[in-house]
């Protein structure tokens, strides 16, 4: 007697080696049939022993391949048709959705194969299997196929051909199956390197007669030495990476990491470095465990950790952006002058970073090699620490193109290092760090996008939510699935938009979404609201601190009304001023402003920004104009020329082009500022992690805000700035200040936030908006609200800056959805 049955499989089951699965699972239990990719996922239909039928199904969920994520495996029963054996079938595509795995660091036995000398595929650049490798940057359509990536140009020669088509052989199936003969390959353009080592527009399409694996080895070795000794003589390269290229230097050599930061524009933000192992990154940070399973997992984020020691060179930046800002128009070079001003390099030991890699910061971003190229790159440096940054010039979305690359690049870098694979789909690298236990999402890019993050609901109308201003994605809503864009960067510029768009459409046809319904940012002067309402659908505009909440309440399923914490720079409030220090009960529907923090004046608007001094006389003349006579605002008087401070007074005294405010991150700038921590800031949010950096871990006391007024509840700086200021006046530090209102931050949160919970009936605490990326604030709210009874709610599969807002977007507007 003979059973059949047909299996439907979905999930991320494809580019995870799941068919080859398959067909040895079913082989192995005497099973005939075929496998197949669909565009739903894997189809299956086996026939046999009716018991080891009936068992299968289970058999599938119970050993999936380790990159698999299955969701569901759905078996009916069919009528045997007496197949003779067990085969993978070719792809059918169809109308229906299909997920495809995000990219895979290098697997341990690819690298074992790269490093055994007598492996075909010792030293080459591009190895990989059904287990690692390229997945979504190389996808051009659905399903996942070959013919289907960017990997179409490269024909396998007849070993490759042969594993691809084995079923006992790890690279069965493996799309991206390459070799040194018949795959991509490296080049290194500029820097004196010779000209046949060059890539060129039409090499792309030339076919390479005459290839050897030992000709292509000692190429790619001879290749790998002299891109290895350019970086090891401080030369900046920029270096094609998986979703994008990254500019590299040697991150112990001051004048290189300089030339970077000089040559990209980019001043104070701290740069990733990577490190060939866990051993050599915990010679210069703290890693916990959890810590260490991020570095060395399949995602391979960058992760940000405890620097070890002190936090030096913020002084180093600073004179570097000034010098550059001096000189900038007459002369090219400030690096040298600056450093020898700063005069802090001899005191170092050789193999100590460089102090502006992340100058003034207490923490690092590292992260391990995840492509072949990264791991015979670090060998060929030996271990060396190396700079890697996004390949792009400040504010642009990072190239991926050869051409593209080797055009707005160059005024960046001195030599490139090149290959023909070409790059599909533009991806940044993800960032993560682990607060109190937990890991959180800082930028969700390579690695975890697009997997679909699930949506609380199951929605007919397919929805776009455009997303805010900074830190953008996307998201598309379709059934239970919200496709959350990777990051995008500041919408800011054409080419961000271009790339957003760009990537929306890509995004559109992958998962076959046609929008009906779109929800922007409140903000009219957003891009990204511009483009919503240029598509001409029912639209819902949807306010930025509500979208925040809302997106945290619908990553846990949460549809009643609970309280939420948004606190952030800058959002859009619906009375038209600028508000970020938002206490509101909400559910996915509507809010209540339950509490906010007391606006001040934000004198200049986006100036007080890039000058905390000026967010800080903000601060004091809202509440009173004349604490900026008071003996602790002496520091800040000192920073503020007379000129700038008599202008200041009268903006303050007339209103003049001083926007409200209720951000608390515009809060912590001008705290930073009064204590002398930084009056200018290079990148928005610097002064605010500088103070957060120097806080005095011990200090347990707190100064004190007041609560004032009923809806809504006014949370007032007044004592707390009154308290700060006498401290600074008897000359109590910065770190203890820093920690006293640190310490106040967080108290009031739980204060009123146990106030709002009493009102709203609930026991639920959302917390969202880039201020809880700060440490001390994140782990004290959390905390505090446990003690106080309280269930404090945060994201576990986006960030909580505002790459969450896209997914609260889209929520709001299918609550919505009748009313459009
Ligand atoms: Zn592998
Ligand atoms: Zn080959």
């Amino acid at each position: 007697m003979t059973g059949a049955a047909r299996i439907q499989v979905a999930g991320v089951v494809q580019g995870v080696g799941f068919r080859p699965f398959v067909y040895n699972l079913a082989r192995s239990r005497g099973l005939n049939g075929w496998v197949n990719n669909t565009s739903q996922g894997v189809t299956i239909v086996v026939e046999g022993d009716p018991e080891v039928v009936a068992a299968f199904p289970d058999d599938v969920w119970r050993l999936a391949p380790p990159m698999a994520v299955v969701q569901s495996v759905a078996s009916t029963p069919e009528t045997p048709e007496g197949f003779s054996d067990f085969e993978i079938r070719e792809s059918e595509a169809s109308g229906d959705l299909t997920l495809v795995s995000p990219d895979i660091a290098t697997c341990p036995a690819c690298l074992a194969d790269m490093t055994d000398p007598a492996n075909r595929r010792h030293g080459y650049a591009f190895t990989n299997c059904t287990n690692c490798g390229p997945r979504f940057t190389i996808v051009e359509s659905l399903p996942y196929d070959r013919p289907a990536t960017s990997m179409k140009s490269f024909e396998m020669c007849p070993e490759c051909g042969a594993e691809y088509r084995d079923p006992d052989d790890r690279r069965f199936h493996a799309q991206p199956n390459a070799c040194h003969v018949c795959g991509p390959r490296l080049y290194l353009n500029g820097g004196g390197a010779p000209e046949d080592l060059a890539w060129t527009p039409a090499e792309a399409a030339t076919p390479l007669p005459g290839r050897t694996r030992d000709s292509e080895e000692a190429r790619s070795a001879d290749l790998l030495a002299r891109a290895a000794t350019m970086l090891l003589d401080g030369r900046v390269l920029a270096i094609k990476g998986l979703g994008g290229f990254h500019l590299a230097c040697d991150a112990t050599n001051e004048d290189a990491v300089g030339a970077l930061r000089e040559r990209k524009r980019r001043w104070g933000k701290p740069l990733a470095i990577m490190l060939p192992t866990v051993d050599a990154v915990r010679r210069y940070c703290e890693v916990g465990d959890e810590e260490q399973a991020l570095l060395e997992g399949t995602k391979r984020p960058i992760v940000l950790l405890k620097l070890r020691g002190n936090a030096p060179g913020a002084d180093i930046a600073d004179a570097r952006a000034a010098k550059w800002h001096e000189q900038a128009e007459t002369t090219g070079s400030a690096v040298a002058s600056c450093l020898s001003e700063a005069g802090v390099r001899d005191v170092r030991a050789a193999d100590a970073l460089a102090p502006s890699v992340a100058p003034g910061l207490a923490e690092l971003g590292v992260m391990l090699p995840y492509t072949p190229l990264h791991h015979l790159l670090m060998d060929a440096v030996g271990g060396r620490p190396l700079v890697m940054t996004s390949g792009n010039l400040s504010d642009e979305p990072i190239a991926i193109d050869n051409a593209e690359a080797l055009a707005r690049l160059s005024p960046i870098a001195d030599a490139f290092l090149l290959h023909d694979r070409e790059i599909r789909q533009r991806y940044d690298d993800s960032v993560v760090r682990v607060v109190a236990g937990s890991t959180e999402l800082v930028r969700r890019s390579r690695g975890y996008a697009p997997f679909p993050i699930a949506l609380p609901f199951d929605t007919d109308v397919h929805i776009l939510a455009a997303g805010p201003e900074q830190k953008s994605t996307f998201c598309l809503a379709r059934g239970t699935h919200a496709f959350v864009s990777q990051h995008i960067g500041d919408m800011e510029n054409a080419e961000t938009l271009e790339a957003y768009e760009r990537t929306l459409s890509l995004y559109e046809e992958m998962f076959r979404v046609e929008p009906a319904l779109v929800a922007y940012d409140l903000h009219p002067e957003y891009l990204s609201t511009k483009f919503a309402k240029s598509l001409g659908l029912p639209a819902v505009g949807v306010q930025h601190h509500h979208a925040h909440i809302a997106s945290v309440t619908a990553e846990h399923g949460i549809s009643d009304k609970v309280v939420g914490i948004a606190y952030d720079g800058t959002g859009y409030g619906t009375d038209g001023t600028i508000w970020g220090g938002e206490v509101l009960i909400a559910d996915w529907t509507g809010f209540e402003r339950f509490a906010h923090l007391r606006p001040v004046p934000m004198p200049g608007g986006a100036a007080a920004i890039r000058r905390p001094a000026r967010m800080a006389s903000g601060l004091l003349s809202g509440i009173d104009e004349g604490l900026f006579d008071h003996p602790g605002a002496a520091i800040l008087r000192e920073s503020l020329t007379n000129s700038e401070q008599a202008t200041l007074r009268a903006m303050a005294t007339q209103g003049l082009n001083s926007p409200l405010t209720s951000s608390m991150g515009r809060l912590f700038d001008a705290v930073a500022a009064l204590a002398g921590v930084r009056a200018d800031a290079l990148y928005e949010g610097q002064a605010a992690i500088e103070l957060e950096a120097l806080a005095d871990p011990g200090e347990r006391a707190a100064y004190h805000f007041a609560l004032v007024g009923d809806s809504p509840v006014v949370i007032d700086p007044e004592p707390m700035v009154c308290a700060l200021l006498a401290d600074l006046a008897s000359g109590v530090g910065a770190s203890t200040i820093s920690a006293r209102f640190h310490n106040a931050v967080v108290a009031v949160t739980v204060e009123v936030a146990s106030l709002a919970c009493a009102r709203a009936g609930g026991r639920h605490v959302a917390l969202a908006g880039g201020v809880f990326m700060n440490r001390i604030v994140l782990a004290g709210v959390r905390a505090g609200l446990v003690a106080a009874g309280l269930v404090p709610l945060a994201h576990r599969e986006l960030p909580m800056n505002d790459g969450d807002v896209s997914y609260g977007q889209a929520v709001v507007a299918w609550a919505l959805r009748d009313t459009v």
